[in-house]
């Protein structure tokens, strides 16, 4: 009887892409046939399920990545169940001996690779692991005592000392095919996941919005350095254009890969880095460092990073003070935008996600992780590293955090970064017929129609939140 063929899987997880993909790449070079598949796995312990915006963009994701498959000669197999044994059944299926993906650096999903690791090497098969998704691994960047960082600027300068990442890698043009017959391996059908919304459908907005799916990603790369690369530093914070580059979603779904990004930079802005390109790698530094501290500490989204603020004493917001905040009805205007924007478009301006955060966390005083869990069912760009810890750096409870007494004054923030109203008016209609000065208190014309008052005065609010911190700050 002839030997059975050997194949390779590659398991494709936080990177929908064929560009920069080193587990693709090195299924190109075994050229064994190959089963490319993506789990949607929502029953591993520990594994956080997706929020509302993230699986519709997730649906479009994964038909974007199978038309790009099937153009390169391959197929997107998809499998629904726990990651470990829809993998160990589809070795069994297809034969495989070879297990290839990209490093994901969250503590369940670092348990279950490492398992399915393990089960490999038990029963013969080859798993290879490769970095893809961030520029420097957690585990290379340590401080001089070999701990983790704790703060950004001395964390980004150790990842950028420590010399250029890598070139990124070509999309292959051609891809093994799949097994044939008895080898080849089934796939579910992408609508069966129910990953869109139905009754309500909200996510017309999402649509008019977004192109998920890896070209939709290297568009918005590709307008960002046309655009509004050059005037980074500050068109960054001006929410009323569009000064930043897009690309969280697409970063977060690895649509497009880091390195990718990193190098365009690089040869769009070959000679001296400018500031404004300083300024938005750092920003990139940002997701690293994000990912740094939750990789040390995998319960980022649950506990206080600062243990001192498990003693602090949140407020339980009424619901109607919930409610007001998660539609945009605060009767502050740059909260009221940022989060009308947010459900909206499933994206909110970093500026106005600040804004927003420290209106419920501090004058509100809800516990931070009421907002967490808003955004992570809103946001396509919902990040399990990035979204705890800006949450946490917002609420002073995270590393690196806002002291404290910082609470952002969401009319003063409005007059400095949308002095014309621009941004206000796109979200807030009810108040288009303000003129410029009027439009960031509204509650002081007595004729507006529609638009809520104030839920909480922002004077006596930011005299609770300094006290209540104060509080903590004392029982040390
Ligand atoms: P650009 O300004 O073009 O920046 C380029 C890239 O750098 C971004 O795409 C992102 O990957 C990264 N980046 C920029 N700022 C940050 C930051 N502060 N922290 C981490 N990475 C950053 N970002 C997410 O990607 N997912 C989240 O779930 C998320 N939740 C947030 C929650 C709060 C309360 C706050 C204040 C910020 C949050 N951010 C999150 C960070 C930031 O707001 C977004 O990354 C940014 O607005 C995305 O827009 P952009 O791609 O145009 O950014």
């Amino acid at each position: 009887m002839a030997s059975p063929v050997e194949t390779s899987i590659v398991w494709l997880r936080d990177d929908l892409r064929l560009d920069d993909n080193p587990a693709l790449s090195r299924a190109v070079e075994l050229g064994l046939p190959l089963t490319v598949v993506y789990i949607l796995d929502e029953e591993s312990d520990g594994i956080r399920p997706l929020g509302g915006a993230a699986r519709w963009w997730l649906h479009h994701s994964l038909t974007s990545l199978s038309a790009d498959l099937a153009k390169a000669g391959s197929a997107l197999t998809l499998r629904r169940g726990p990651a470990e044994r829809v993998i160990r059944k589809l070795a069994e299926e297809t034969g495989a001996r070879h297990i290839l993906w990209n490093r994901r650096y969250g503590g369940p999903e670092r348990a279950l690779d490492a398992e399915i690791k393990a089960w490999s090497a038990e029963n013969g098969l080859d798993a290879e692991s490769f970095q893809a998704n961030l520029l420097f691994e957690p585990w290379t960047i340590t401080t001089g005592s070999g701990g983790p960082y704790k703060v950004f600027t001395p964390f980004w300068r150790a990842c950028t000392a420590s010399g250029e990442p890598r070139a990124p890698l070509p999309a292959p043009s051609h891809l093994p095919s799949p097994g044939t017959g008895s080898r080849a391996a089934r796939s579910d059908t992408l609508a069966d996941w129910r990953l869109l919304p139905v009754s309500p459908d909200w996510s017309a907005g999402l649509a008019r919005t977004w192109e998920p799916g890896e070209a939709g990603a290297h568009h918005r790369l590709d307008d960002f350095l046309d655009g509004p690369a050059e005037e980074y530093g500050n068109g960054r914070d001006v929410p009323g254009v569009e000064g930043t580059s897009r690309l969280s979603p697409h970063l977060r779904f690895g649509e497009i890969s880091p390195f990718r990004v990193w190098h365009e930079i690089r040869l769009r802005f070959p000679r001296e880095e400018t500031p404004d390109v300083g300024i938005f790698r750092s920003e990139l530094g940002w997701r690293e460092f994000c990912w740094q501290l939750l990789y040390a500490n995998p319960q980022l989204a649950t506990r206080n990073y600062r243990p001192e603020f498990d003693r602090f004493e949140w407020q339980e917001p009424t619901p109607a003070e919930l409610k007001a905040w998660q539609q945009g009805r605060t009767g502050y205007p740059l909260v009221d935008a940022g989060m009308r924007q947010l459900w909206q478009t499933g994206w909110m301006h970093n500026r106005v996600r600040m804004a927003a955060a420290s209106f419920l966390v501090k004058n509100l005083l809800a516990d931070w992780r009421l907002g967490e869990a808003w955004f992570w069912d809103t946001l396509v760009d919902a990040d399990a590293a990035s979204n705890p810890a800006n949450w946490q750096w917002v609420a002073g409870s995270g590393a690196d955090a806002s002291p404290y007494f910082r609470i952002f004054n969401p009319v003063t923030q409005s007059k400095k970064f949308d002095a014309e109203g621009r941004y206000l008016r796109e979200f807030i209609p009810e108040l288009a017929p303000l003129n410029r000065k009027a439009i960031h208190e509204p509650w002081k014309q007595p004729d507006l129609e529609g638009y809520p008052a104030p839920v909480v005065g922002l004077p006596e609010s930011r005299e609770r939140a300094l006290a209540t911190y104060q509080k903590l700050k004392d029982q040390k």
